[in-house]
């Protein structure tokens, strides 16, 4: 599973970040960084979906492989 990020919705709410800190990050300029091309730790999933959930402008999503 992977995560997917639509950066033409993200809008730096920076949600998923309080969510999931150690997956999803904003640098100084306000861009989420997340590493989009890693599979999920099976242990972040759960923190993963609930970032999906939490996003308010529906800019994540997961892709199972
Ligand atoms: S919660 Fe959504 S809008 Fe906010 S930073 Fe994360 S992906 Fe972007």
């Amino acid at each position: 599973m992977k995560v997917v990020v639509d950066r033409s919705k993200c809008v730096s709410l920076g949600i998923c970040e309080g969510l999931a800190p150690e997956i999803f990050v904003l640098n100084d300029e306000g861009e989420l960084e997340v590493d989009d091309q890693a599979d999920v730790d099976p242990a972040d999933i759960e923190l993963v979906r609930s970032a999906v959930s939490g996003c308010p402008v529906s800019a994540l999503s997961v892709a199972d492989d």
